[in-house]
């Protein structure tokens, strides 16, 4: 958990720094979980917050997502920030268009849909998504139980299917998910840092695709975690709702006020 004491050491760090690197993961992070992800549009207080962020011209945002491009663009395409969609098949650098960074093929899709086809028949409320570079099974909305239940046979016949193939599992938090195991946020992370080059690293995200990129960062950089569970990051904020307050604290103070 972050202490008094750590919020101090972290402003001193920023304050000192003049080139900084912010991560940020967005669902269960930057805004809470919803049923539908669809709804998850940022709130009033989201942008004020990014806006605050990227008029400081020592802050570098990213915004690092598991989430298609086309929705990422929409919601935060206008602030002046990067984004990466997809765990880092697309990256969108402030004012440019989106660039594809891993090689696209179709073929390995429709078997991987037609197994979740199968169990989302079986479960209710329960859905698919198919995006460029990864197919996604939603339980979130299906109850605990059968869900669980589900997720698990899923991630049994999906083991059995991508054997031998590029692909690799994701079991995340209400979610499953198949994409190639080269594209992760800990490999655009340190894509990203060779680009900026930054004298301070801040990470915040709440799920399994969100260690991969505080492995890669590693004890130098300040990486929290949202929510318990495991994690390689040296500090956790216990809920998505304290995350708003967290950055404000922070960053935010006197000179920056919102
Ligand atoms: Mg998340």
């Amino acid at each position: 958990m972050l202490g008094p004491e750590d919020y101090h050491t972290i402003r001193q760090q920023i304050k000192r720094s003049e080139n900084r690197l912010l991560f940020f993961d967005y669902d269960g992070t930057l805004m809470p979980i919803v049923k539908f992800p669809s709804l998850s549009i940022p709130n009033e207080d989201l942008i004020r917050i990014l806006s605050a962020l990227t008029s400081d011209k020592k802050n570098n945002v990213v915004i690092i997502s598991g989430r298609d491009s086309v929705t990422l663009g929409k919601w935060l395409g206008s602030l002046n920030l990067t984004i990466v969609a997809e765990h880092g098949a697309l990256i969108k650098y402030p004012g440019e268009r989106w660039k594809e960074l891993a090689e696209v093929t179709n073929e390995w899709k429709k078997d991987i849909i037609s197994v979740m086809e199968q169990i989302a028949a079986k479960c209710e409320g329960s859905f698919i998504e198919e995006k460029r570079f990864s197919i996604a099974w939603h339980y979130r909305n299906a109850p605990y139980e059968a869900g669980n239940f589900h997720s698990r046979e899923l991630i049994r016949s999906l083991t059995k299917l991508i054997n031998g193939t590029p692909l690799q599992i994701l079991d995340g938090n209400k979610i499953i998910e198949v994409r190639f195991n080269n594209i992760n946020k800990g490999a655009i992370a340190k894509k990203i840092i060779n680009e900026v080059n930054p004298d301070f690293i801040l990470a915040l995200g709440d799920d399994k695709t969100d260690e991969d990129m505080f492995h890669v960062l590693g004890k130098e950089s300040v990486t929290i975690k949202i929510g318990a569970g495991d994690t390689a990051a040296g500090y956790s904020l216990s809920a998505q709702e304290e995350v708003s307050r967290f950055l404000k604290n922070i960053f935010l103070t006197d000179s920056n006020k919102i």
